[in-house]
């Protein structure tokens, strides 16, 4: 038998060196060896308890898959995931573990808990490169439901509702399925030939995936019932862009996050002469502090820019981004702004020549230094401006990562849907049920950004519930 191994540390994650991968597009963490995944699995002490366990929004059995790979039966372990997470190869990647299963490890309280991610992670790349089973094709039940959008709620709610003989059709806005995972969440996070062969396994289980298809615009929700659908889940995400309402936002060289990444993402923006437009060198100001921000950042220098600053407003202690995230995004040289906020974007003019095309460009943003006065409603300590601490960074693109909202189309084309004041589609907590018979919701759509993890809960929660509501009809 093997000895638990009592290291206090991780194993450390591979990765590319920052200077290199600062400049390609290529996942900049390698993955563990074997080698480091067994070490990494005697970590775990296996507690009766399994706290880690309460920590993971879909309950991934995690002692048991870890116990799998001590056995070096890689899968047996996937198979120990996949009984409740349909996306491991990619939740092992870009789960915000460290708040999630990692923060209730025992390992954790007297040093660095097990590293769950990665070994999810392990597990899942040694599936996909070793099996060669295509996915069973299920017995067909007769019955029809439809789901709008492509991201994790909608690709889990449609590979539950198909292993259980339903005839599914995923109904997608853009040209490629995948959601957030192909357009927003960059290459070098997450490889979208991972997010592809999900979509390719739930093709071949017998789900249509039709893109181009914005529902609200080509289709409605009342005529995808005529045309015999007898239930629909809606997983359209949150993917309006908020802006700040500052002036000079509508300055040639200003993006939503959304933007610059479907165009590099999904557009390939980062290739030579491409067909999408993109503002590539120069000085790049990102303004926000999450996850989205520091994709945007990360992109803009891997597109070539000099320099490139995040702009937040609050203090490092409360930026959101995730820890691992802002380390490679310091590493790669990223500048930080902190406790710093945009008051104007400044755009150039040219006095003598009203047809200069430089005419309306961003040349720089004006901004304010802030402090931290009292705690807000939330216990967040508010951002004040310090009086006369104003200043002009020289940019040349400004790119808006605020957050974003669910997008109205679809409500104001559905009769009887109800949404909150933030536009999220309100819904049944234990069933993702929504105010009209028979559609469901689920993902950022009902609760605003969120993450991969909990979209695909609610695309399972949602599957269990439309599968009791037909099977009652
Ligand atoms: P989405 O992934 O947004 O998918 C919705 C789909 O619906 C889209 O494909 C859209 O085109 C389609 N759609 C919209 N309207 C219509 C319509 N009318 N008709 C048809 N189709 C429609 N989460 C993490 O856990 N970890 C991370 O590291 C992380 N990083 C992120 C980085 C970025 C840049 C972004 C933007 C988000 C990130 N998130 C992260 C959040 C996470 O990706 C989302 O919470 C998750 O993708 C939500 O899934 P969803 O299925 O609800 O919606
Ligand atoms: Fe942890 Fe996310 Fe995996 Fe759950 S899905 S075990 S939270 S990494
Ligand atoms: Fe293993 Fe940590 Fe879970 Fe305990 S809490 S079973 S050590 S992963």
């Amino acid at each position: 038998m093997l000895k638990p191994n009592m290291s206090l540390k991780k194993n450390p994650m591979p990765s590319q060196d920052p200077k290199v991968r600062a400049h390609n597009f290529e996942e900049v963490a390698c993955g563990y060896t074997e080698e480091m995944a067994i070490d990494e699995a005697l970590r775990c002490l296996h507690c009766k308890h399994m706290p880690c366990v309460e920590g993971c929004p879909v309950n991934i059995h995690i002692p048991e898959f870890i116990q799998k790979i001590k056995e070096q039966d890689y899968e047996a372990a996937y198979q120990i995931i996949a009984e409740t997470s349909s996306l491991p190869a990619v939740c092992g990647r870009v789960c915000p573990q460290e708040t999630q299963c990692e923060s209730r490890c025992v390992r954790g309280i007297k040093g660095e808990p097990v590293g769950i991610g990665r070994l999810e992670r392990f597990v899942a790349d040694w599936h996909n490169a070793h099996s060669e089973a295509a996915p069973a094709v299920p017995e067909p039940n007769g019955h029809k439901v439809a789901i709008i959008g492509s991201g994790p709620s909608g690709l889990t709610c449609a590979g539950d509702l198909a292993k259980k003989g339903y005839k599914v059709t995923v109904f997608e806005a853009l040209h490629l399925a995948g959601g957030v995972l192909v357009y927003g969440i960059p290459e070098f996070r997450l490889p979208k030939a991972i997010v592809q062969k999900e979509v390719d396994n739930l093709k071949a289980m017998g789900v249509d995936v039709e893109t181009n298809m914005v529902i609200g615009k080509t289709l409605t929700i009342d005529e995808i019932f005529e045309m015999g659908y007898e239930a629909v889940f809606i997983g359209s995400g949150a993917g309006l862009p908020n802006f700040m309402n500052i002036p000079g936002e509508s300055l040639k060289g200003v993006y939503s996050a959304n933007e610059y990444l479907t165009r590099s993402n999904l557009m390939k923006a980062f290739r030579e002469n491409p067909v999408t437009p993109i503002m590539k060198g120069g000085k790049v100001a990102v303004v926000g502090g999450g996850n989205v921000a520091m994709d945007a950042a990360r992109t803009a220098l891997r597109l070539g820019a000099d320099q490139v600053y995040i702009v937040y407003r609050r203090s490092m202690e409360e930026l959101p981004a995730r820890r691992e995230e802002v380390e490679h995004a310091m590493e790669e040289g990223i500048e930080f702004n902190l406790l710093t906020n945009p008051t104007e974007i400044l755009g150039y003019t040219n006095p003598e020549n009203p047809r200069d095309p430089k005419n309306g460009s961003v040349i720089g943003m004006k901004c304010i230094r802030m402090e931290l006065g009292e705690p807000d409603e939330r216990g967040r300590r508010r951002p004040v401006p310090i009086p006369d601490s104003e200043f002009t960074l020289a940019v040349d693109t400004v790119v808006m990562a605020i957050g974003t909202s669910p997008n109205p189309l679809i409500k104001s084309t559905t009769k009887g849907l109800e949404v909150n004041r933030r536009g999220g589609i309100v819904v049944e907590e234990n069933t993702g049920a929504t105010s009209r018979e028979g559609v469901y919701a689920g993902g950022d759509a009902v609760t605003g950004a969120a993450t991969v993890i909990s979209a695909m809960g609610a695309g399972k929660v949602a599957a269990a519930a439309i599968d009791e509501y037909l099977a009652g009809k």
